[in-house]
């Protein structure tokens, strides 16, 4: 039997590939420290669990919304400016947010740029939808504004801008977010915002979402989660804001896909809503000693441009690749040698990198670092 040419056109996420590899390697004996998924290594808030243990012996255990809880989506909604509940759909994670955005707003053969580096699933879910996706470089993995102009064409319908970046750690400012504004607007296209890393920006300066620009609201879809800020990544639950219309377009496919998001985890997103500020910028302050811990090691390795956001290490590694090793052929090299698990620049549209994530243990991280110092 053949199966359809869409599946057959895109590769499995090389990033969760990794969690049930991990696990075989482990179960066969292996110690593996894991720098590859990107996952926070912080606990899930004990409120959180309470209310999700609180909302299944209530019985919260039958469908719900598609759009997802009311109470949940209010809240949510006062992040975003202007909008109310009807701006608000709740997803399975801001995983399926984005494949289902794409669904939506793309027809055949139309084209989304998408800033290289760029987080594994964008492209293969741009694709399932039946659009083109179209990588453009960045500038020391800051936007090239200039690039994604000349990149646009008839068939553009959005521009994908994921700040913090996964897998780079750039925070983009607010002006080069202005400067997109004003692209989306010349050239009539949508811009999708994944805010997911939103959470973690380090050395004091304050994420700018592509909310804070004068952006027509018209044209703006904003992707934000629970999974990284909370340590919520099991629960999978992610939302979207964007104009009525097309929360409405994508409820409708929800109502075929999922139904509704997993009813008693909603409730413990209701409560990880009212946890005060306190825990998010601890946990702020630990991943950036995380990240220079990480940063002061890598550099004596590779190039490494410093992070300033989300969790991850992206260095160069060229200086280290053996004849013509690929990236991936040293991540293979460290897991075998050194039991170190990362991800290869590859799967980010970025060779001669590897991905290290910092959000685990001190002890993980120093160990996994000298590690890889010792295979190399
Ligand atoms: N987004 C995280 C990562 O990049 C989790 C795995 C995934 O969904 O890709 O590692």
């Amino acid at each position: 039997m053949k199966l359809s040419a869409k599946i057959q056109a895109i590769a499995g996420s090389q990033t969760v590939a990794f969690t049930a590899l991990i696990q075989q390697l482990r179960r066969e004996g292996r110690e593996i420290i894991d720098l590859a998924v990107g996952e926070p290594q912080f606990d899930t808030p004990t409120s959180v669990i309470d209310a999700t243990k609180t909302a299944l012996d209530a019985q919260k255990t039958r469908y719900s919304p598609v759009n997802g809880l009311s109470e949940l989506r209010t809240q949510l909604a006062v992040q975003f400016n202007g909008c109310d509940i009807d701006n608000i759909l709740i997803t399975n994670g801001s995983k399926q947010a984005l494949y289902m955005i794409f669904q939506v707003i793309t027809d055949p053969a139309d084209e989304v740029i998408i800033p290289v580096p760029f987080w594994v699933s964008f492209v293969e879910q741009v694709k399932l939808a039946g659009g083109k996706p179209v990588p453009v470089a960045t500038k020391n993995h800051q936007l090239n504004c200039e690039a994604i102009e000349r990149a646009v064409t008839q068939r553009t319908k959005a521009i994908l801008i994921n700040s913090p970046n996964n897998p780079s750690g750039a925070v983009y400012p607010l002006t080069d977010l202005k400067k997109i504004a004003r692209l989306a607007a010349d050239h009539n296209l949508f811009i999708v915002a994944d805010e997911a890393y939103r959470a973690f920006v380090y050395d004091g300066s304050v994420h700018a979402s592509m909310f804070d620009t004068a952006c027509d609201r018209n044209r703006l879809i904003v992707t934000r989660s629970f999974s990284k800020s909370y340590s919520m990544t099991g629960f999978r639950i992610g939302y979207i804001a964007a104009p009525g219309q097309i929360i409405a377009a994508l409820s409708k496919l929800q109502s075929h896909l999922s139904g509704n998001v997993c009813t008693f985890a909603q409730y413990g997103a209701l409560a990880a809503q009212s946890l005060d500020g306190h825990l998010l910028s601890a946990r702020q302050s630990e991943l950036q000693q995380k990240r220079d811990l990480a940063l002061q090691y890598v550099s004596t390795l590779f190039d490494c441009i410093q992070p300033q956001g989300a969790f991850y290490l992206f260095p160069d590694v060229s200086m280290v690749l053996k004849n013509d090793e690929t990236s991936e052929a040293l991540a293979e090299r460290l897991l075998k040698q050194a039991g170190v698990a990362v991800v290869a620049g590859e799967a980010f549209g970025m060779a001669k990198h590897l991905r290290i994530s910092f959000a685990v243990s001190e002890e993980n991280l120093k160990n996994g670092l000298e590690r890889i110092a010792e295979a190399l």
